[in-house]
This record gives C-alpha cells, structure tokens and sequence, in this order.
C-alpha cells in the first residue's frame, strides 16, 4: 500500500468501470459503507448502459433513459466519489489507476468490471467498418444513423454473430425498421445459438422467418469491407452498416498492466474474485475469468458477482479472510423476439409467449429500479 492510497486514515478504493457489479456495489455501499474507505468508481460514461434491456430500446420499448445507469446520481446518493474518465492501464508498483486526462488515482484496494467488447481484430477490416455491438454509446449512434437512413430509402444491413445477443439485436431491428431494412444474420457455425437447447433455437429460427430476416449459417466472414463482407468461398454480401456480435475479447491494456490473465487475455481471479496475481486487485463480470469456475461472459454473472464481490472487497479492508462464490451452472437467459414476445432458455428447458416477454420486462424495470430508489429492495433470484 503506498502512503498516496492512504488519505487522513482512508484507505482508498478504486472501482474500475461502471458495469453491473459495480452499480450494484455501489448500491450495497449505499446502505452499508465500508469502514474507514475512501470509494471511487471510474467510469468513461456518466450512463452505463444495461444490456438486457437494449435490444427492447431498438425494439422501440423502452427509451435511451429507461436502459441506462446514471452513474453519478447514483454514486451521489452512496457517498461514492465519481470521476468521469477511461482507464489506461495500472501501475501496480506504485498502486495507482491510470487514466486518460485524468491524474492517476492511488489505491490501496482496486476492483474492475470493464467488461467486454466483440472481437474484432481477428478478421481483416473488421476494425475498421463493422460497429461491434460494445460500446454501446458507439453501437446506439449508428443505430440512430441506419434509423435515419431508413427514413429515406431501403437499406442493407449485416449482423455478424448469431449469439443471444446478435439474434435478439436482429429480431429487435426488423421489428423496428419493417421492409425498410433487407438484414442478414451471418453465423460461421452450422446452426445459430449454438450453446442453447434445440428448443430454443427452433423457436429463434422461426421467429427470424417471420421477420424475414436472412440467416446465413456455415461460413464465417474473412474480410470486411466498407461495402459488405466477404465469406469463406469468396461470396460478396452487401450492407450500408455491419453490426458485429462475435464472441466477446477482453480490453487489451488488462495483460499489458501485468495482471495475471487467462489465455484470451481475461482477468484470472480466484474463487474470490481476487487477481491470482495481485490479491488486493479485484475484478468481476465480463472482463474477469474465475479459474477453476468457468462460465460464458454474460450479464447474469455480472449481476450475480455483485454480493460476493462487495463482500470480499469488504473483508479484504478489514483484514479477514476472503470468502470462495460458487456461480451457479444452469442460468435462465429471456431473448425478445422484438413484438412483445420473448423466448425463454434454460438449459434444456424453453419456452416462448407475451407472458415470456413480460417476465422479462418485470425482471429489467425491476432490475433498473433498484438505482433509481436505493430504498427499494432489489429484486427476487430467478
Ligand atoms: C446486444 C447485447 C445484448 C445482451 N443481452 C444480454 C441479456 O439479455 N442478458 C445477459 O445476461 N447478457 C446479455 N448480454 C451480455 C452482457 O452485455 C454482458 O455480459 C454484460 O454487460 C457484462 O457486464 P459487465 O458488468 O461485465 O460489463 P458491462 O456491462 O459491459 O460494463 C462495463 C462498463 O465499464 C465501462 N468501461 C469499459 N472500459 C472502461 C475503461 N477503460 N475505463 C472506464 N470505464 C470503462 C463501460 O463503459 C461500461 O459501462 C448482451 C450483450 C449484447 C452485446
């Protein structure tokens, strides 16, 4: 600890990022502060966006408002400091947080939860002309640009990625946007959804048919271009706008700062969400890999990692041990089909109707709730 991160008896704690872990701890924080902490979260958004309710705002449910964080309010609220700036890297020899126009911000504790961002520097112009689906700020403008656009001509458009998250945006868009917007769906794999139930990717599939969307399965892209994609066997397809939602990469400086990190570059955290490398940094959600305990980069675990993180960060300050989360295997994941109707998933179990989509919208608004009210208590596990 150096003497910086030590402020009039304080100790300091940086909150790194302000994703759905550390929402929730500065909520927990809000009722019951650690003692003797100086707590700062850093974000690059004064929004944070929340995931699940996203394709609902390009479905035209919920307004830009309705799906976002605000992350000051709140931090207000839990005498939590907040500063608006990205992080760079850490200087985990002199303890301190690296910020870009910002000072650099000493800790003796740190936590992150930065999330991800779909790969895109495997396939050749990808970088450059698709707009991955994180950030979401980035993602929500382009959107705004193809809505607008398709006010005045038909247009093209290609999602890469056929996950929950690109089937769902898919779904959303042409529910939307109507004849207006030809969108292909391209998938390298035989089948969508590859780590869902059988049942839950016949009722996708059909669900996609109904909206017209086309669904390219069997090949993956190899290059992009300003004006379309190339496919593995040369096929050239078209599109004014390339959405990307690939398999979720990790945010490059996590390795560059010298934290141990897994084989895609994630953060390595034991069962107690502490480095491997460095046990007074913590780290949760997307951008961390807890060894031993794999599971897939999904917001469920974001939102669950929440309690024992804010436990163990607690512990960690006084002195006492860490405890070990045991996520759970089996999740339930709700996937709009963009008409006010969902899919339900759960490991071989699926099912789908209105009454689907408004479980799913009782879970969101109560899930968002919860910051707009720190009095009201935080909504039932599903
Ligand atoms: C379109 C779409 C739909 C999805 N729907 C679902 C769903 O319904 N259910 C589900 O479980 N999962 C869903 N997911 C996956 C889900 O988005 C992620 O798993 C989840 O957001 C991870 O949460 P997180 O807290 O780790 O990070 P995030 O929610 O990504 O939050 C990270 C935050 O850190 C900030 N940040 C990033 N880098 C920095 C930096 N350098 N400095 C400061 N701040 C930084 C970001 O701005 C962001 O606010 C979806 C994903 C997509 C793309």
């Amino acid at each position: 600890m150096t003497a910086a991160a030590v402020i009039s008896g304080l100790r300091e704690v940086v909150l790194v990022g302000g994703g759905h872990s550390h929402a929730l701890v500065v909520r927990l924080l809000a009722r019951n502060p650690w003692p003797r902490a100086q707590v700062t979260l850093v974000s690059d958004v004064p929004h944070a966006p929340y995931s699940g309710m996203i394709p609902g705002h390009l479905a035209g449910f919920y307004s830009r408002a309705e799906c976002h964080i605000d992350l000051r309010r709140l931090c207000d609220q839990a005498g939590v400091r907040f500063v608006g700036a990205r992080a760079t890297g850490l200087d985990l020899t002199g303890g301190r947080v690296l910020l870009e126009n910002h000072p650099p911000l000493p800790f003796a504790a740190a936590s992150l939860n930065i999330g991800s961002t779909p790969s895109v520097h495997n396939v050749p112009g990808a970088a450059e002309y698709a707009i991955p689906a994180k950030p979401v700020p980035r993602f929500l403008k382009a959107w705004e640009n193809l809505r607008a656009l398709a006010a005045s001509r038909p247009i093209r458009a290609l999602i890469v990625g056929a996950g929950a998250g690109g089937v769902e945006v898919a779904l959303a868009m042409k529910a939307r946007l109507g004849p207006a917007l030809t969108l292909t769906l391209v998938h390298q794999g035989d089948t969508i959804l590859p780590t869902h139930a059988a049942g839950v990717r016949r009722r996708l599939l059909a669900a996609l048919h109904r909206e017209g969307v086309i669904v390219a399965t069997g090949q993956p892209v190899t290059s992009v271009r300003a004006d379309g994609v190339i496919l593995r066997d040369g096929q050239h397809l078209p599109a004014d706008t390339i959405f990307w939602t690939t398999q979720a990469s990790a945010p490059p400086w996590i390795q560059a700062s010298g934290l141990a990190a897994d084989p895609s570059g994630f953060i390595a955290v034991d069962a107690a969400l502490r480095s491997l490398s460095h046990p007074h940094v913590f780290a949760a959600g997307d951008c961390a890999t807890v060894t031993g305990n794999v599971r897939p980069k999904s917001g469920v675990f974001a939102v669950r990692a929440a309690q024992p993180l804010f436990d163990n960060l607690g512990r960690h300050l006084a002195g006492t041990p860490t405890q070990p989360w045991h996520p759970q295997k089996n999740f339930l994941s709700l996937i709009g089909t963009g008409r006010g109707r969902a899919v339900a998933s759960r490991g071989p179990w699926a099912a789908e109707g209105v009454w689907v989509w408004h479980w799913k919208d009782r879970i969101d608004r109560a899930f968002m709730n919860q910051f707009t009210d720190l009095r009201t208590p935080p909504p039932a596990d599903t």
